[in-house]
């Protein structure tokens, strides 16, 4: 609130220095540039890790924030290397929120990111995922798979999570947070058993879903399925000799009929299985981002139904 007083009075300096012997400034036009640079001061500044929490945080908050993403639509956010425009903005921000559950992990970067922008932990970041339950690497036991959002039950968790921290780090637009999260709430829950519904019917035998990542843990437990892939996490050797043999023998002793590649992966791994146990690549899945702006998925909501749909298809074959 001081900030935001200091703001103003900066604001009306402004003003007031502006209005001194510069005449071809008319009134109103002034007037509104000033009306407009409080309002947009005033604002809420909320930085998110990546796209898919961005997007959360978009559709609570609306036109009421100022919101900034930091890893770039399509790119990997378990490694990252933050740009000097992503520190100023952490550093300016009201509010940070990252995944946590491992995520963030790769080479440290958002920890050091919220060290040099002097901020302090369920403070001024938040771990959205602080309500899920974690499931827990199969490689590394002692390590949380960070991939919860895939779970929608999950996203909607996270959902609640943001609007609670900026409900109360900006209690004037409580309400009006809270309505949109109830909009996106309903929206995603029918989404979610809906997709329950139909999965029930793909056949035993072909509940297999095979990716590149291990990202599809908590989908899988959701939708009642097995995950199996190429190499478990980002973060470790992707497509070694060893993964690849061992991943062409599960699917080679399964029925399983497609295969499916992450937008945020390298494709290649991927494509030598497809080659390997000649069965095709039936979809992209989006996984650690959402797609591009105006394409299908890009959106949590929209990459959700796009995987939810392209997956029923795949396997349903
Ligand atoms: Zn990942």
């Amino acid at each position: 609130m001081k900030n935001k007083l200091l703001l103003l009075a900066a604001v009306l300096f402004v003003g007031v220095l502006g209005g001194c012997g510069n005449p071809p400034a008319d009134d109103k036009g002034s007037a509104d540039a000033q009306g407009t640079a409080e309002i947009t001061e005033a604002k809420l500044k909320v930085v998110s890790t990546n796209s898919i929490i961005g997007d959360m945080v978009d559709k609570v908050g609306g036109d009421l924030i100022d919101a900034h993403s930091i890893v770039p639509v399509g790119t990997d956010p378990h490694e990252y290397e933050p740009l000097p425009e992503d520190i100023r903005k952490a550093s300016e921000a009201d509010v940070v929120f990252y995944n946590g559950l491992n995520l963030e992990t790769g080479n440290g970067w958002f920890d050091k990111l919220m060290e040099t922008a002097g901020k302090e932990e369920n403070e001024d970041y938040f771990a959205v995922s602080k309500d899920v339950e974690p499931i827990y690497l199969t490689g590394n036991s002692s390590q949380q798979d960070p991939h919860a959002w895939l779970d929608i039950s999950n996203g909607i968790r996270y959902i609640t999570e943001i609007t609670r921290v900026m409900s109360e780090k900006d209690p004037e637009n409580k309400e009006a947070y809270e309505k949109n999260a109830d909009a996106y709430i309903a929206a995603l829950t029918e989404l979610d058993s809906e997709a329950k519904k139909e999965f029930a019917d793909i056949p035993e035998g072909k509940k297999l879903l095979v990716t590149s990542e291990g990202a599809f843990k908590y989908f899988s437990k959701a939708y009642e399925l097995q995950a199996a892939y190429i190499w478990e996490i980002n973060t470790e050797g992707q497509g070694t000799p060893d993964q690849m043999k061992q991943i062409i023998e599960k699917v080679r002793n399964s029925e399983v009929p497609v295969l499916f590649v992450e937008t945020s992966v390298d494709h290649r791994s991927m494509e030598r299985l497809a080659n390997e146990v000649d069965l095709p690549v039936h979809s992209n899945l989006f996984t650690d981002s959402i797609a591009k702006a105006g394409e299908d998925g890009d959106s949590y909501y929209g990459m959700m139904k796009w995987n939810l749909e392209k997956i029923h298809e795949g396997l349903s074959h």
